[in-house]
Parts: C-alpha cells; structure tokens; sequence
C-alpha cells in the first residue's frame, strides 16, 4: 500500500489555525466558535459533518470504498482557567483562560490530518474524527463521558478509537504508551464531623470535630500505607481542611461545631478504587461514632483508570515506529498518576492512547502543562499528523472486516 505524504503547505496551515485557535480559547462545553471553526473546516474538506454531539462536540465522517470496517481518532478542545502569562502575538486574547494543555494543538493536528485524508488517503473503509468538548472537568461532567452518554459509538460506530496527547516533559517526537492501565482514574471525596459549639473549658463535654478530623486525615494515610498492597500505586491527597472561623480573633474561644475536609484519590486499580472507598467511609464512621460525634462521608467518581487495549497499542506503536523510527517509541512507559476522560471512550470501544513528546529544542527546562507560560511546540505539527493519517491508512489497509 502506498501511503501518501504530508505537504508542507498543509503543516504550515495547520500551524496558522493551531496559533488562532490558541488566541481565542474556551473552557469546557462552551467551545462554539471552535466547534464552528472545526466543523467549518471539516465541510470544507468535503467531510460529512455532524455537530452538537455530547453538547459542543463535532464528529467528522470520511468514507470511501466498501469496507466495514471504521476508525475513530479523537482530538479534545477545550482550555483551561488560567491567566496566560506569554507575550508572543498568538497569546490568549480572553482574560483568565487560555490554551495551556496544548488542545489547540491536538485539534490543528487532527484537522489536518482530515483535510489530507480527504484530498490524498489512500483507504477503504471509514474514518472517523471525533473533536470533543470540556476533557478537563475532572469530573463525570466531561466532555468524553457526555459525547458517549450522547450515543457516540451507536451512531458513529468504530472498531477502534485512537487518542493523542503532547507531553512536553519529553523529547520532541517521542512516542510513549503502554498496554493496560497507563492513566489513573481520579475520584474526590469529602467528609465531615458534626458536633455542637462548645466553650474550649468544658469541651470535654462535647465531641471536638476539629482534633477528631485531623486523627481521621492520618488514619487515612495510615489506611494506605499499611492495609494495601504496596505494589498497587495510589496518590491520597488531603486537599481542604476546614474548621472554626478564622475571621474572628475572638473565634479563637470557641470550639467549631463541624470540620469539612476533602481530598483527590488517584489509582490504577478498580478494586484498589473500591477498597479506597469503603476503607475511608469506614475509618470516618468509626472515628465519629467513637466519640459520638455524626458524619456525612461523599465519594464522587471522576473518570476511570485509563486502559489502552493489547491489540491496538502494539499497532499504534508499530506506526510510531513507521513515522519516527524505532529508537524514538517507547511502548512500555511506565503509568502516569494523571488522569484523561479518554478513559470514557475507551470503556466503550478497544483503542490506545498515545503521548508524543513536544519538548522545544534549546530549551533548558520544559513548560509544563497547565502553567501560564505553556504553548503548545509546533514543531510536532508535521509528526502528529503524520502519526494520524499513517495509523488511519495502515488500520483500514490491515484490519479484517466485521462480520
Ligand atoms: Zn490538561
Ligand atoms: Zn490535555
């Protein structure tokens, strides 16, 4: 099969609407003038567009011969609340948001690859672009979750789904993946200890909601340290601690009726997740109950561990390797305790999820994501669409046809 090459023209395009789409970000589900720019372009390639999907999201349709067989490639669009600190001429021109997970970037890349497998792919079957919404709520209020609660995958079937995402803590055109988990799943949770106000002199009269939180807080860290297995790893994070009132010096006479904490579990493990769950409920409830003091304990499930499926990431590997040589994919990463709602899509279909490395050159320290002087290394433009068009090609060229 011939695969056909990426023009110039097309990378130097891309970067002009990766630069624009920077300029005018938006944060979750209000993507609507880059949901119009994606699908304006989509059109123009002659792709069949359909819009609104899982609120802002836009999923491109390009089918060509007769095979069954469908490919999905997502890219993700949304920003995030933070004051861009650069000064360079793209530089967010809406106050308090910008583009600094490099999304603008994931979307240039994916158009492009769209508008040359239009004009120039060599395939039968269906590709499928999938640009969605609001991937950084942390929360099941995604726009991954939303676009696959939507019916995604029943109107707009795929065999497989394929993610990418810029990682400036390595080397520019670096792949890196993994079969099995390779992002945690992110959970919050929130307890409280109720009690009643108290004079601090006759305390002892009343449970202190204040000392009884804090031996919960250790506990908890206690929990994971000795009650699960070490090999499994888990980021407990205690986030919030709130008690008292500490706007009044006078307050300082007065014991709190209620302390509020919360905190962030990362895992890689479901039954370390549930283990997670029931563990602390239990340790607040019997703390509280200990000292007769109530509780309230809310755990919230953000987006599940991220699973990249065996078939798929040997394949994507193998077409990193076909783009930038052997030397420069790693199919073995070690995991990342970060999260990706990602994850969502692929709890429907099999996929993999890939990271391509956009440290810039010449740079002795890389800016990481989600800081005010992050941007997005155009650099990588030319390879990232070569990864998608290649992996498109190759998956339609090489997979069997359903039955
Ligand atoms: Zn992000
Ligand atoms: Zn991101």
């Amino acid at each position: 099969m011939v695969k056909s090459p990426i023009d110039n023209s097309l990378v130097e395009e891309a970067t002009a609407w990766r630069r624009h789409l920077h300029a005018y970000p938006e944060t979750a589900f209000e993507e609507k003038a880059t949901a119009d720019f994606v699908a304006t372009k989509l059109e123009e390639f002659g792709i069949e567009v359909h819009r609104g999907l899982g609120g802002t999201g836009v999923v491109g349709t390009l089918k060509r011969g007769t095979s069954p067989v469908a490919i999905g490639l997502r890219a993700d669009m949304d920003a995030l609340f933070i004051q861009e600190e650069n000064t360079f001429d793209h530089r967010s021109k809406v106050d308090g948001k910008m583009h600094a997970c490099g999304h603008d970037g994931h979307t240039a890349m994916l158009l492009a690859a769209a508008s040359h497998l239009a004009k120039n792919g060599n395939f039968d079957g269906t590709v499928r672009f999938i640009f969605q919404p609001a991937e950084e709520t942390g929360d099941e209020h995604c726009g991954g979750n939303a676009m696959v609660k939507d019916g995604l995958f029943e109107k707009f079937p795929v065999d497989a789904v394929f993610g990418m995402h810029n990682f400036p803590n390595a080397p520019a055109g670096r792949f890196m993946m993994r079969t099995g988990p390779m992002l945690a799943s992110i959970d919050t949770f929130e307890f409280h200890v109720l009690s009643r106000i108290a004079h601090p002199a006759t305390q002892f009269a009343v449970a202190d909601p204040l000392l009884t939180a804090a031996t919960i807080v250790q506990e908890m860290h206690m929990f994971k340290a000795r009650y699960l297995n070490p090999a499994e790893p888990v980021v407990l994070s205690i986030t919030q601690f709130r008690s008292g009132d500490p706007s009044h010096r006078q307050s300082v006479h007065v014991t709190p009726d209620e302390a509020v904490v919360r905190g962030t579990l990362y895992t890689l493990n479901d039954s370390v997740r549930d283990a997670f769950e029931a563990g602390l409920e239990k340790i607040v409830r019997n703390a509280t109950e200990a000292i007769g003091a109530g509780h309230k304990f809310i755990f919230e499930r953000g987006y599940p561990v991220l699973r990249n499926t065996r078939t798929e990431t040997r394949f994507a590997a193998s077409v990193a390797e076909e783009v930038v040589g052997e030397k420069l994919v790693d199919d073995d990463m070690q995991p990342i305790m970060g999260a990706e709602d990602f994850a969502f899509m692929l709890g429907s279909v099999p996929g993999s999820y890939v990271f391509l490395g956009s440290a810039r050159e010449g740079e002795a320290a890389p800016r990481p994501l989600h800081t005010a002087q992050y941007d997005f290394n155009d650099d990588i433009i030319a390879t990232g669409v070569r990864y998608w068009t290649t992996l498109a090609e190759r998956y339609l060229a090489e997979t069997p046809g359903r039955h």
